[in-house]
């Protein structure tokens, strides 16, 4: 049939598995293991359905100036998105028309290639050094733009400051895009850049820090160009992405600074446990800011491994891709799940 010659056809990105199952271990999609701030379940709680009447606030405002006043910018230099996820495929969208081609490293959130393919945006993966750092000079060249995700998933690899300043500053004639997904968990923000750099987008998220994966929120901090730009194809593309509950809810989540800094200790002090166990297991890996940690095993496959954990209804991620085959990349649960992970690993691996 020659309507299917005209489709848009692209090739979907794969989230990690969601099993329905509740016994399942899930290390698979750098969940959260705690619960949102109690003002969360507190604003759903006590949330009045006669508001859903009406269409939400357009600016989604509440959320917007919380966000502002929380990273201490005007709120004319946040955008807000249905999860970071949304942000990014909009700022493809609006950013990287150039028809050069944009870059980002080999390994890297494999979503940044499927938006370039869905909008047809020319791109060229940059290889990662032999411990998974970026090399600078390979973003110092002509280019439509820059993605590049700090600390870096899955690797959870951690780039300088000093080293994306180079970058930006050396490309100010395009956008870069910094996605701090897992910034909170031990990496350092380059929002403060915002205000030398017009061009440079900084990127985060609630799925990961703030444990909202499910409420999908995610925001965008730069110049107030960069946000008008966003802001004008949001709203010819879809204005009320936002609803008021999310809106509330996101808020909420802010307000609780003592709630949220407490559970990032948590999960970290968890992450430098399990380290140390995964190193006494013969698993090598890079220094994670993240939450979670990318591990190859000495001797044992990883893709064995994987099988393993699985059938135990332990749920971790494997990619069966170039370069990367041989590692697992292990969410950080509650102290007991990983305990769990390592029982098992440590009978496993004695075979
Ligand atoms: C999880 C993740 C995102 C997307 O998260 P949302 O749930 O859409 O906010 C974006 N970038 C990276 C690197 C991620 O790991």
């Amino acid at each position: 049939m020659s309507w299917e010659k005209h489709v848009r056809k692209v090739v979907p990105y794969v989230a990690g598995e969601q099993p329905k199952d509740q016994d399942v271990i899930k290390l698979n999609t750098n969940e959260n293991p705690y619960p949102p701030a109690p003002g969360v379940a507190e604003v759903i709680r006590n949330f009045d359905c006669e508001v859903l009447r009406k269409y939400p606030d357009l600016n989604a405002a509440a959320l917007v100036d919380a966000l502002a006043r929380h990273h201490g910018l005007d709120s004319s230099k946040v955008f807000v998105g249905v999860g970071s996820d949304d942000v990014l495929a909009m700022s493809f969208l609006t950013f990287f028309n150039s028809g050069k081609p944009i870059l980002f490293p080999d390994i890297t959130y494999s979503f940044y290639d499927v938006w370039a393919d869905l909008y047809r945006i020319p791109y060229e993966c940059q290889a990662l050094d032999e411990d998974f750092c970026i090399k600078k000079e390979d973003y110092l060249k002509e280019n439509g733009g820059i993605v590049l995700a700090n600390p870096n998933a899955p690797t959870g690899v951690l780039t300088e400051l000093s080293v994306l300043e180079e970058i930006i500053a050396a490309n100010q004639d395009v956008v870069v895009i910094v996605d701090e997904a897992y910034v909170d968990f031990g990496g350092r923000s380059c929002v403060s850049l915002i205000e030398r750099y017009e061009n440079l987008l900084v990127v985060q998220t609630f799925s990961k820090s703030r444990a909202l994966a499910g409420m999908r929120i995610g925001y965008a901090m730069g110049s107030p160009k960069l946000i008008k730009y966003l802001n004008d194809v949001k709203f010819s593309f879809n204005s009320y992405t936002m609803n008021p509950l999310t809106i509330a809810a996101g808020a909420a989540s802010v307000a609780d600074e003592a709630y949220f800094q407490e559970h990032i200790a948590k999960v970290v002090a968890t992450r430098e446990r399990t380290k140390r166990e995964l190193a006494r297991l013969g698993f090598v890996f890079g220094d994670s800011r993240t939450n979670f940690i990318f591990a190859a095993h000495k001797t044992a496959s990883a893709k064995e491994i994987f099988e393993a954990l699985r059938a135990e209804r332990i749920y971790v991620r494997h990619w069966d891709k170039p370069r990367i085959a041989d590692y697992l990349r292990i969410s950080i649960g509650t102290d007991e799940e990983m305990d769990r992970l390592i029982a098992f690993l440590e009978q496993f691996l004695r075979k």
